[in-house]
């Protein structure tokens, strides 16, 4: 049976840039691919666009309530060798249990590439899931400004560090833009506490 893979990281690590690469790979070969994004990520429309302005046409915008296997969609994917999903953090629990299915029922092949962590450091809901359903995971790495590897994504409005919003805020719209962070970066800008007597417990 096919397998549900998970790539994953910060902001500017890669992922769609690995996406479009892997989409070149398949079609190459002849293998039909089918792209698929949440319709909640607004960026670059029925695109997947990396930094460098290379992209690829999404096949599938999917909203939150729908499924990839909904008998619609399935018209869409059933013939692919593997589906490729941009921003997969965005997606349900739900979602991502039914792209599991499309691998190890329908025998299709499924890669997600999204964020691991919000701004505030939480897991996304699409993330937790892929990290519990996904047969394989790969990190990918940035790095920091300081040199570190970046673990967080730290929000920036106006140029200026919050920890403050809505979790989801779109990289580039209404003056949000985020930065790969290591810990001690994170800890420094966002925290704002790094002495002992500001965080030691009764
Ligand atoms: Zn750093």
């Amino acid at each position: 049976m096919a397998d549900l893979s998970f790539i994953y990281g910060t902001m500017e690590s890669g992922k769609t840039t690995k996406l479009l690469q892997d989409n070149f790979n398949y079609t190459k070969h002849g293998h039909k691919v089918i792209i698929v994004k949440p319709k909640l990520d607004t960026k670059g429309g029925d695109l997947v666009v990396n930094r460098r302005k290379d992209s690829a046409k999404v096949d599938i915008l999917l909203d939150k309530n729908e499924s990839i296997i909904s008998k619609e969609n399935l018209k869409v994917v059933l013939d692919a060798k593997v589906v490729l999903a941009d921003e997969a953090q965005f997606f349900t629990h739900e979602q991502v249990v039914d792209f599991w299915y499309l691998a190890h029922v329908f025998d299709i092949g499924v890669i997600c590439y999204g964020l691991k962590n919000d701004f505030q450091g939480y897991l996304f809901e699409g993330t937790a899931a892929l990290l519990s359903f996904a047969d394989s995971k790969t990190e990918l790495t940035v790095k920091c400004e300081c040199g570190e590897t970046a673990i967080f994504n730290a929000r920036c409005v106006n140029g200026e560090y919050t920890n403050q919003g809505n979790t989801v805020a779109i990289d580039g719209e209404d003056d949000v833009s985020y930065v790969p962070l290591c810990g001690d970066c994170y800890l420094k800008k966002i925290i704002g506490k790094s002495q002992i007597s500001d965080i030691i417990k009764e």
